[in-house]
């Protein structure tokens, strides 16, 4: 965590949002004349949804001017918003920079689940994603991320649901892990939003050594979806060049290196793209890599995409799967997605993941 908050991304003055909200305190000792008053600004934001100080009106005008000059607790601005029939929403995210990201509203009955993203576009190129066509721009900051959660929940305005975060969004999150690591923490603070680890589920094609460190967060660490869409090196080399660095054996050397919790599951996500990775042999393979995990599997039939070629499996050849890896002794699920009429889907944001909260 680091000691300061991060004055890229808000027009040159820091952001608090960096900072997990029980250090707001001991970041404001200087200018504020005591301790309640900045207990006040986390209520602002975190409870009341206001990030603009000098709305804050029980801070002392002076105070109010004061800290404006010297933070900010700006979220990222809503630039677009796309509503799907079945209720996702989709937003352009402006930051302050003038880039912007995607992050996706997902409600449902009890709960809401929230995708956002880590990175402003991606460089890991897998061949089935239009985010990894964009290259990748920029690593979002840790008050970028938390700002996301914020800035949605203002928009749902429904603040007594409980929320779910999935990085599933732009961007790999292992490949920007001190700024996520960061915002996992700031998620989970008790004077802040005050998720527990169940609620966050970080997604990643298999940045080995920091799946390695994702150890070190200790009871902070999320539940863990990997991107794994093949059962060979071959193949999966071809759909994710990150295997041809971290193939198959070592991805799954460092998952079994780290220790589960009571009733904890891993998720392995898998795009079913027709006629690459949806054979028989496949579902059997997938029971052999996976064997003595505590894992379950969710088959994403693919989205269709334009200008990528790859076509869904028929919804024959699909249970055919599904029923092959269940004999392979694993739990396995098929996702469809959501929000596909406005390309919040999978594969049109972050290709190898189901929403499925
Ligand atoms: S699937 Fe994820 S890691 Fe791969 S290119 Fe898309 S955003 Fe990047």
């Amino acid at each position: 965590m680091s000691e300061s908050p991060d004055t890229s991304a808000s027009d040159g003055l820091p952001s608090l949002l960096d900072l997990p909200a029980s250090r707001w305190r001991e970041a404001m000792a200087e200018w504020v004349d005591a301790p309640y008053r900045a207990d006040q600004v986390v209520d602002w934001v975190f409870r009341k949804g206001v990030y603009d100080f000098t709305e804050m009106l029980n801070l002392p005008v002076e105070l109010r001017t004061g800290l404006a000059q010297r933070y900010s607790v700006e979220p990222p601005s809503i630039n677009r918003s796309f509503e799907s029939e079945d209720g996702t929403q989709r937003y352009l995210l402006g930051l302050a920079d003038g880039l912007s990201v995607e992050a996706v509203t997902m409600p449902y009955e009890d709960r809401v689940t929230l995708c956002l993203s880590s990175q402003v576009g991606c460089r890991f190129a897998c061949r089935f994603c239009q985010t990894g066509v964009m290259g990748l721009a920029r690593s979002l900051t840790a008050g970028e991320i938390v700002g996301q959660v914020l800035r949605l929940r203002t928009e749902l305005n429904a603040p007594d649901l409980p929320v779910n975060i999935v990085f599933m969004g732009q961007g790999e999150p292992l490949d920007n892990a001190e700024s996520v690591s960061q915002a996992i923490g700031g998620l989970q603070d008790p004077s802040g939003p005050g998720l527990s680890w169940r609620r966050i589920t970080l997604s990643t094609v298999g940045v080995v050594p920091e799946i390695k460190r994702l150890a070190e967060l200790g009871a902070q660490r999320p539940r863990l979806a990997i991107s794994l869409n093949a059962s060979t090196d071959e193949v999966r080399s071809e759909i994710m060049p990150v295997n041809r660095k971290w193939p198959i054996s070592e991805l799954l050397a460092a998952i079994r290196s780290l220790s589960w919790r009571t009733r904890e599951r891993v998720t392995f996500e898998y795009v079913l793209l027709a006629g690459v990775n949806d054979h028989p042999e496949d579902a059997q393979r997938l029971g052999e890599l996976l064997r003595g995990l505590p894992a379950k599997v969710n088959l994403i039939p693919w989205n269709e995409l334009a200008g990528l070629p790859y076509e869904r499996p028929s919804a024959r050849a699909i249970e055919q799967f599904r029923l092959q890896v269940l004999r392979g002794g694993l739990d396995a699920l098929v996702r469809y997605s959501r929000g596909t009429d406005i390309a919040a889907a999978c594969g049109q944001l972050h290709a190898a993941v189901a929403r499925s909260g």
